[in-house]
């Protein structure tokens, strides 16, 4: 179970310090609202807490499993194992970033949406951030695509790994259905496939989203998708009015 904690203020420090000290329970955190049941699926060691309206995600954004691209002394070390045979391995090697993500815990439409920029978008829930569908400003992702290890994931030149397409180990411990994670503007994103069938970006809005019911949202919202096409993960920008990341 990763760290749970609800926002707080000043005055229930005090009760916070009691309950520490007496070995209670978390009761008393959960002042200012509870984080939305869905950020329980954020892996262990991912951090999650509320902040007025906004949810904080803390993570060091390195993958909870192999990669060739840790160091080969690594334990986490995983030589490349997938089927692409034009695979390379950049001269980039993982490195922790602390990174700090705040998104809107109850998300809503822009009436003037933003590009994303280059760097993390969003977050995947095991602490990884996701990039958008540029290797650079405007550069199409050709030639990175091959340097993608066998979870389709690398780490940039300061060693900060990314997802800008499917995160492979995601889907393939959770099926492809699965809620992937968030973007900056709080709205879910979900894998490739929806009730059995293959999501395409024909399925899908400009953002590369749509509303519908899922899994986790029973009454429905919007949601990004997955598709095995350029954008792949999210198209003209954020749909909605994106939070931070720092
Ligand atoms: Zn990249
Ligand atoms: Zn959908």
């Amino acid at each position: 179970m990763r760290m749970r904690i609800t926002g707080w203020t000043g005055p229930v420090l005090l009760a916070i310090a009691f309950s520490v000290a007496c070995g209670a329970d978390t009761g008393p955190l959960e002042v200012g609202g509870e984080v939305p049941s869905v950020f329980d699926k954020f892996a262990d060691g991912v951090e999650i807490s509320l902040d007025g309206s906004n949810v904080v995600i803390r993570s060091d954004g390195v993958p909870n499993h192999g990669s060739p691209y840790f160091n080969a002394s690594d334990s986490r070390y995983e030589a490349y194992n997938g089927n692409n045979s034009q695979f390379y391995l950049n001269p980039n090697r993982i490195a922790e970033h602390q990174l700090t993500f705040r998104i809107p815990a109850n998300p809503v439409p822009s009436s003037n949406p933003s590009a994303t920029p280059l760097g993390p978008i969003g977050v995947a829930v095991n602490g990884v951030p996701i990039f958008n569908q540029y290797a650079g400003p405007n550069q199409p992702l050709t030639f990175e695509i091959d340097s993608f290890d066998q979870f389709n994931g690398h780490p940039q030149q300061t060693g900060q790994y990314h997802y800008h397409v499917e995160p492979l180990y995601i889907t393939l411990a959770a099926g492809r259905s699965t809620l992937i994670g968030f973007l900056l503007d709080g709205f879910p994103i979900y894998g490739p496939e929806e009730e059995g069938q293959t999501v395409t970006n024909d399925d899908l809005d400009a953002f590369h989203g749509h509303v519908g019911v899922t899994a986790d949202y029973p009454a429905g919202i919007y949601h990004y998708h997955i598709t095995f096409e350029d954008p792949y993960i999210n198209g003209n920008g954020f749909y909605g009015v994106p939070g931070s990341v720092s």
